[in-house]
């Protein structure tokens, strides 16, 4: 099979490698299509701090089961299926507790295990889940970062009534934008650098878009989300928070970096800071939401690309013309 290969060190090269078998309880799919998102970024430049090398990227997609090994029988060659990337133990204290996002022996797939952007891909098929009639593989490649979105909003109360920032109008700050807007806030505003993402902030439900700084008012928001990973947004952000006002911080801001954090703000205010990663338990809720969704892809996948140029995806994945990349491998 064909897959794109990446070293750590900015290489994209597409080899051939041996096609996959399955082994017990474990699925072959021929991914049909795999978003591109900023972990892949990261990922290619070997700046990601659970990648392992060489990988084939590639952890949101949708695809046909190609091949299925002993005892992952409920799935049939040729099943249209979609997969939660996330490998987690199962049995840590972590696990146990509804938290498999945050299991010490988590292996996501396409960051240090093998993922999509291959013409063949191997999971558990404890991962694996039926796409819903009706949904195509675009859309079921949106299912994963969807799945964030819920998560997230698992992590804090009902959104309904609330006045709601969205910092960054990337894909998941758009998500999350027809999030709030579907959940009944009463008002959502989004502050992005890019005119061309605040365009589309717009088309997704926001109210009023901004450039960082420009945005009037102080202590007049009940949740800002967080979904830019930039430390001075976050800053900002603190400062919009109105009395009980929730703080979501779901963007991957550097490790290192470090804001200025005034305690009293939050014993005055009665401030809450929650943070959310990846999907945890949200893939089964986000692929019953997209059937209900069957029309996302079209307004969220700008661009796709065949596996040969992926390094050309990744360019326009960083560009701001980009809403969701996807790569089709099996064109
Ligand atoms: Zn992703
Ligand atoms: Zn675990």
């Amino acid at each position: 099979m064909r897959a794109v290969v990446l070293d750590g060190r900015g290489s994209t090269a597409v080899r051939e490698l041996p096609d996959p078998e399955p082994g017990p309880g474990e699925i072959v799919i021929a991914p049909e299509a795999v978003g591109i998102c900023g972990t892949d970024l990261h990922l290619a430049q070997g700046d990601y701090p659970t990648g392992r090398f060489p990988v084939v990227p590639g952890h949101e997609f949708a695809g046909t089961v190609a091949s299925v090994g002993a005892g992952a029988g409920r799935f049939a060659v040729g099943d249209r299926v979609c997969v939660d990337p996330n490998i987690s133990c199962g049995t840590c204290a972590r696990c146990v507790a509804g938290a498999p996002n945050l299991c010490p022996r988590l292996v996501p797939v396409g960051v240090a295990g093998d993922g999509a952007c291959a013409e063949l891909v191997k999971v558990p098929a404890k991962v694996v889940h039926r796409l819903p009639d009706g949904v195509d593989f675009a859309t079921g490649a949106l299912i994963e970062p969807l799945a964030c979105v819920l998560h997230a909003a698992s992590r804090i109360g009902p959104v309904e009534g609330r006045r709601v920032l969205v910092y960054g109008a990337g894909s998941i700050g758009l998500l999350a934008v027809a999030y709030a807007r579907a959940r009944g806030a009463r008002s959502i505003g989004v502050v992005e650098p890019s005119a061309v993402r605040r365009g589309a902030a717009v088309e997704f439900g926001a109210d009023t878009v901004h450039a960082p700084g420009e945005r009037p008012g102080n202590h007049d928001i009940d949740l800002v989300i967080e979904a830019s990973g930039h430390p001075s947004a976050v800053s900002d952000a603190l400062d919009r928070l109105a009395d009980r006002g929730t703080l979501l911080q779901m963007g991957v801001v550097s490790p290192e970096s470090a804001i200025q954090l005034f305690p009293y703000d939050l014993f005055d205010r009665e401030l809450t800071l929650v943070g959310s990663q990846s999907l945890a338990t949200s893939f089964p809720e986000a692929v019953d939401a997209v059937a209900e969704l069957p029309r996302l892809a079209p307004g969220m996948v700008t661009h796709t690309f065949g596996l040969q140029e992926y390094a050309a995806a990744l360019e326009a994945a960083a560009s701001d013309t980009a809403r969701k990349v996807h790569i089709h491998p099996q064109r």
